[in-house]
């Protein structure tokens, strides 16, 4: 038999199978022995109220073994005869078009200018150890993309739940555990993601897809309003309707589809710092407990939002336990960002701390017309590499004294491995951005007590929160709305922001594709 049970209990009656067992045989009336397996259909954590209590959805397997995978398996079918659709990108836009694809019995050619993902690892050890960042290799390019040596959060706040199940189970089918189906905010983590992501490249590899890493698509071969290929700098064309999953920091892309005339249009942005706090305070603040999580909690997250002077300031991809990162593409540019393992242990918990721009907000860069905002990124993450001493230094600035505007004489403990540099941010940091930083801190200091500290610190830039520029496609078939053969997809395209969203763009983009191929094959 199998009964199914909604319950609320302490944190230690969930830590694991056997307290879980406990509680079912108090709840539920049946014997120990009767319990075969117990399964998390869904678990998160109410910290409203003084005692903390964790939500769950049980379902028990009484007197008989569970039959079925914990996930919903997708099948992949041999596609070595099938038509090949370019994919340039291997990040999640472009592993699920490509997983997709084969679903729908296409042959993913895939084009991607950084290395494999266990070859990235050196590239990436080398920006913090020797401050020298390999352009086609680093924390946004290479095998994964950006979600590859990242947080691995898997939250999204889409409304499509088909879509997000069906990504999530594809994570499991690859090797990630299944309790990211259960989690209110599922997590994978940056040790447990490279595996995952080589699993899925076999796949497709088995299924007669091709892969080519170090292989940077320069070109799009065009006739006419029609894509029909691109073109590589390794000297090779490749032939066949194109999605473009090239993520938001492929900025050559964007200058070669302006200079092309291909159309795309400046969009939105959110740009600010990192915020790093000792782990150990948030927890205190989100807990409400002076031994902080305790034993069986999981590292406390925050969300902030707030308004200043017409703007949204909010904190962005929070990485409880987790460590910032130094995640520039190019040279002359210092950008941070945040990750954490699984087990989200480190000492710090950090995250953005950003305020939305529109283009409009800077005149200024308004000559370059589509790539404004992408200029205004670039002059802000070069102001950030000269104020942090021309490496990958970042500068930083206590939180209260930036509040203050006073300098901070030194900075606190960091995970921020390449180090930081004392810095007036509210000095030299575009005064539209400082003074929404500001109010926006005020706040957030007022709404959980204790977090506006010089305890914490805040690190430069966070500038890559989005992409600055919008591919534009046509929402019901996924091409672009004047060239044939070309789907710009993820969040390089600008319809995406995040693993999972990208990932159901690069489905939805696979299936534009077929739904293109099927209209012409009825013609
Ligand atoms: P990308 O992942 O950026 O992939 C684009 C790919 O295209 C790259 O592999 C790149 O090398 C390749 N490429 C670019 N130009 C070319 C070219 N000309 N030719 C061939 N290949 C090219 N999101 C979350 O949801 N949760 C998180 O916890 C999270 N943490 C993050 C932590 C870090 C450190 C970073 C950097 C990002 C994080 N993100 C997170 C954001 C997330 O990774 C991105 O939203 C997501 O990866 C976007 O997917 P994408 O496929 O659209 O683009």
């Amino acid at each position: 038999m199998i009964k199914e049970f909604q319950l609320r209990v302490l944190p230690e009656e969930a830590a694991n199978e056997q307290a879980l067992t406990q509680v079912v045989v108090r709840e539920g009336g049946i014997r120990a022995d009767e319990v075969r397996a117990i399964r998390i259909l869904k678990r998160s954590v109410d910290a409203r109220q003084r005692t903390i209590l964790i939500n769950l959805k049980l379902r028990v397997f009484i007197n008989e073994e569970p039959t079925e995978l914990e996930y919903i398996p997708t099948e992949y079918k041999d596609v070595s005869n099938g038509k090949p659709v370019i994919v340039v990108g291997f990040g999640p836009g472009g592993i699920f078009a490509s997983l997709r694809l084969i679903e729908l019995g296409y042959r993913p050619v895939i084009i991607e200018r950084g290395k494999n993902v266990h070859d990235r690892r050196r590239d990436i050890a080398q920006i913090s150890r020797e401050h020298i960042v390999n352009g086609e290799s680093n924390y946004s390019f290479g095998e994964g993309g950006a979600g590859a040596y990242s947080d691995g959060k898997l939250y999204t706040r889409s409304k499509k739940r088909g879509s997000v199940d069906k990504i999530l189970n594809v994570f499991c089918q690859f090797g990630a555990t299944s309790s990211i189906l259960a989690d209110a905010h599922p997590h994978i983590g940056t040790d447990k993601l490279p595996l995952i992501i080589e699993n899925m490249r076999n796949q497709i590899v088995a299924c007669g897809g091709e892969v080519h890493f170090e292989t940077r698509m320069d070109a799009l071969i065009r006739k006419g309003d029609e894509v029909i290929g691109v073109e590589t700098n390794t000297g090779n064309t490749f032939m066949g309707p194109v999605i473009l999953a090239t993520g938001h920091s492929a900025r050559d892309v964007y200058y070669y589809l302006q200079r092309t005339q291909v159309p795309i249009e400046a969009k939105g942005i959110a740009v600010g710092v990192r915020l790093e706090h000792p782990q150990e305070l948030i927890d205190k603040i989100q807990y409400h407990r002076a031994d902080g999580r305790g034993e069986y909690l999981p590292a406390a997250e925050y969300s902030f939002v707030t308004q200043s002077a017409g703007r949204g300031v909010y904190s962005f991809c929070m990485c409880p336990g987790g460590v910032v990162v130094p995640a520039a593409t190019g040279p002359k540019q210092v950008v941070v960002n945040g990750m954490s393992a699984s087990r989200r242990g480190s000492k710090w918990s950090n995250s953005g701390m950003v305020v939305e721009i529109h283009p409009e907000d800077f005149p200024e860069y308004a000559s370059h017309k589509e790539l404004a905002l992408m200029k205004f990124q670039e002059h802000l993450e070069e102001l950030n590499w000269l104020n942090g001493g021309m490496k990958q230094i970042a500068p930083a600035q206590r939180m209260v004294d930036f509040v203050n505007k006073k300098n901070s004489g030194d900075t606190p403990p960091t995970s921020y491995a390449p180090g930081l540099l004392a810095s007036p941010l509210h000095f030299w940091m575009p005064e539209f951005i400082t003074s929404r930083l500001r109010e926006g801190f005020r706040n957030f200091g007022k709404m959980s007590h204790g977090f506006l500290t010089n305890e914490a610190v805040m690190i430069g830039v966070e500038s890559r929160t989005s992409s600055p520029v919008r591919i534009i496609r046509d929402r019901e078939s996924m091409q672009h709305v004047t060239i044939k053969g070309l789907f710009p997809c993820g969040e390089g395209a600008g319809y995406a922001g995040g693993i999972v969203s990208a990932a159901i763009d690069g489905e939805r983009c696979a299936e534009g594709v077929d739904a293109c191929f099927s209209s012409l094959s009825r013609i």
